[in-house]
């Protein structure tokens, strides 16, 4: 039989638009020594705009967007929204681009006259091992520094522009921060974006622990680095990338318009998009514990 307090604070919590899968994970929610948030669309908005292209030698700003946007056309990724956005705001007409392929946690590529063409973030280049000139390079640093997400843009093996797009960080993710601290929970960030801006993200909010450029396949051994620390984890996140680390968790959360695969994934569903619902968890699950002792 369900033990009726339980039952209660269920009910409890689905009018405060929490859908609890495991009862369990819902009562260690009380104990969580850390939370691994998502970065992108969890503690920031997830709405890139494109603020600034630069490109080589030879290879015109709006030339580059459009191309880009042409390759972004099939992808569902807030990073592709935006780029296509950026040209069409300027009545840009894409390429013709076939061929389409997502990389998962790094881009997508397609065939644009007869080239191959990428676009994606710094695990991209990792992967195509490409060469970046030096003022690329020093664009991408002072984007980071400012928080700013770069995209590259690679066609036929060389690298040929990139694009800074820049997130807001929500209002509500300083406060999660904040009540998380005072609960004496330890909070960490996890994404597949660049160090850089990672790190502008973790000292602008205050956050613990960064875990950056990290492929979708890894996500989850970032779960079990701090479990293996000894502590109890809860995983926040929203994407199909996140699913594995969801299920690593002690206690995984998905939030928000989260993908049918992080929802399978997570323990507790918070329905409304906003991050302070995981502080509402946690002193639920301390409430729910103090009644039943
Ligand atoms: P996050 O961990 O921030 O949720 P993802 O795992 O979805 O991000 O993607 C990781 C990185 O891969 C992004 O920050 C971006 O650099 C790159 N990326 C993924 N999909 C795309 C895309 N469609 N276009 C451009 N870059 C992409
Ligand atoms: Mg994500």
């Amino acid at each position: 039989a369900i033990p009726l307090v339980v039952a209660i604070n269920t009910s409890l919590a689905a009018r405060n638009g929490m859908l609890v899968r495991d009862r369990i994970a819902m009562e260690d929610a009380r104990n969580l020594d850390a939370i691994i948030f998502d970065k992108t669309g969890t503690l920031t908005e997830g709405e890139h705009g494109v603020v600034d292209i630069a490109t080589v030698d030879g290879v015109a700003e709006d030339d580059a967007l459009a191309l880009a946007a042409g390759v972004e056309s099939d992808s569902e990724h807030m990073i592709a929204r935006a780029i296509r956005e950026a040209a069409e705001e300027r009545d840009f007409t894409t390429p013709d681009a076939t061929g389409f392929e997502a990389i998962k946690g790094r881009g997508v590529r397609a065939n644009v006259d007869g080239n191959e063409v990428y676009v994606g973030g710094p695990n991209l280049l990792t992967q195509l091992e490409s060469e970046v000139p030096d003022h690329l390079q020093n664009f991408a640093d002072e984007a980071g520094e400012n928080a700013q997400t770069v995209v590259y843009l690679v066609r036929g093996g060389e690298l040929i522009a990139a694009f800074a797009m820049a997130d807001v960080i929500r209002d509500e993710s300083y406060l999660v921060v904040d009540a998380l601290h005072d609960l004496g929970i330890e909070v960490a960030m996890l994404t597949g974006d660049s160090q850089d801006v990672a790190n502008a993200v973790a000292n602008e909010l205050g956050i613990d622990t960064v875990f950056a450029e990290v492929l979708p396949e890894d996500k989850d051994t970032k779960v079990r680095e701090l479990q293996d620390q000894g502590k109890l984890v809860g995983m926040v996140g929203d994407g199909v990338n996140d699913a594995p680390a969801l299920t690593r968790a002690d206690v995984g959360i998905a939030i928000g318009s989260g993908t049918d695969v992080a929802v399978q994934s997570a323990d507790v569903i918070l329905v409304q998009n906003n991050p302070m619902d995981v502080v509402r968890l946690v002193k639920l699950s301390k409430a729910s514990y103090r009644k039943m002792q």
